[in-house]
């Protein structure tokens, strides 16, 4: 069914093994991610960078590279090309060439989800799901059940207790069942796998289907295009599930195999909250998989994941790239939080903030150097969090 797409196969990302893509697939035999091929070759010959850029500014002037077949029109919500916001006052402190914010608070549901999960939707549609369901921290879950109320699908959404309210309500808006859990995403995570087992439902868990990937990447190809087809220098990405990171790194070796962008990789550099840093604390045991983190804690809901099933794909990619996993704590996500809405404007997600702290943390032990661009990620809106009060106390 999926044809007339540049789609080729889908491959586990540990063993490389094969699988059809024209059928429903979820993990590999592996029990590993799928991701999605390509024939660049024949992308190349069929499109040149410049035509996409004369497109409408969505994430679907990529069509060749997604998995969308071309003459299937969109389940869409408007998923506009999302701004590079500059930095300055942060910019001058560190003495860096340029900080700059890819700020995904304007997609549709108001985060970044919005990529993966029009893309899984999709794809789910295509292949005739009629029920679906994920486990959640509130923004996949707001996506999800927007995508599915588009598109006729039923949904589940399995949230740990303490999701933010504005995403439960969101959620519940969007007609879909709503399950609160008492326990973590990975605790959802196994009543979503149980449902699915029963023949309740498809699960669009992070990395359990192969396409939340690919609305993902195109991240990293919008990255690229703004940037002149040259990559900054490092990207800090908050990481929970490492979607972003993964797909922006799939992006970039796909924008190289076009030979649409040359030079040098960006450093890659998983944020994690200290009070959740399975990533963290693998990459610095030279780990390849990480070990699931206990009594996960962290204002940043979407980076609280305490196991993560594509954990070596981030951990690969994060070395590959020359860059790091880096923890950040409660207090420097406030601060940074603070200072980017006082000093420079831009109001983030806690999620953002932790990239700016970060940031922070990078440049306190030297891995980034004076001039260089670095972006990092604000992947939702604030206004889907309790903000922090601090005129109550005045
Ligand atoms: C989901 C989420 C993340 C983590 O994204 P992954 O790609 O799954 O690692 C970070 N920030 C916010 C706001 C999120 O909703």
């Amino acid at each position: 069914m999926a044809r007339d797409s540049f789609v080729t196969h889908l491959a586990c990302g540990l063993t490389g093994e094969q699988f059809a893509s024209d059928v429903l697939q979820r993990v590999s035999s592996a029990g590993k991610p799928l991701l999605v091929r390509y024939d660049l070759a024949a992308i190349a010959q069929a499109v040149r960078r410049e035509q996409l850029t004369q497109r409408e500014p969505s994430i679907w002037r990529y069509r060749e590279l997604l998995p969308l077949p071309l003459d299937q029109a969109p389940i869409s919500l408007g998923e506009l090309m999302t701004p590079l916001l500059s930095l300055p006052a942060e910019t001058a402190d560190l003495k860096l060439g340029q900080v700059l914010v890819k700020d995904e608070s304007r997609l549709p549901t108001g985060s970044f989800k919005a990529r993966g999960l029009v893309m899984a939707v999709n794809m789910a549609a295509l292949f005739g799901v009629r029920a679906m369901a994920i486990p959640t921290n509130g923004n996949a879950g707001a996506a999800m059940a927007a995508y599915c109320a588009r598109a006729g699908i039923a949904v589940h959404c399995f949230c740990p207790s303490d999701t933010p309210t504005a995403n439960l309500r969101e959620i519940a808006l969007h007609g879909a069942t709503l399950h609160r859990v008492d326990g973590m995403i990975d605790d959802c995570g196994k009543l979503v796998a149980a449902g699915e087992r029963e023949g309740k439902w498809f699960s669009c868990a992070t990395l359990r289907e192969p396409y939340r990937i690919e609305g993902k990447k195109t991240m990293g190809l919008e990255l690229a295009e703004q940037l002149g087809w040259q990559l900054p220098d490092a990207i800090f990405y908050p990481t929970g599930g490492g979607t972003g990171l993964i797909g922006m790194w799939k992006a970039f070796a796909e924008l190289a195999a076009l030979g649409w962008i040359a030079g040098k990789m960006p450093r890659m550099y998983a944020i994690q909250a200290a009070g959740c840093a399975p990533i963290v604390r693998a990459f610095d045991q030279n780990e390849r998989f990480a070990t699931r983190w206990e009594q996960a804690e962290t204002v940043a809901h979407g980076i609280r994941v305490p196991a993560a099933l594509g954990d070596f794909l981030i951990l690969d990619a994060v070395r590959e790239s020359g860059g790091a996993a880096l923890a950040v704590s409660e207090q420097e996500i406030r601060t940074a939080w603070q200072d980017s809405a006082k000093r420079d404007g831009v109001l983030m997600c806690p999620e953002g903030a932790a990239t700016l702290a970060g940031l922070r943390i990078a440049h306190t032990r030297g891995l980034v150097a004076p001039g260089e661009r670095v972006v990092l990620f604000n992947c939702a809106s604030a206004y889907k969090y309790d903000l922090p009060d601090i005129y109550s106390a005045t």
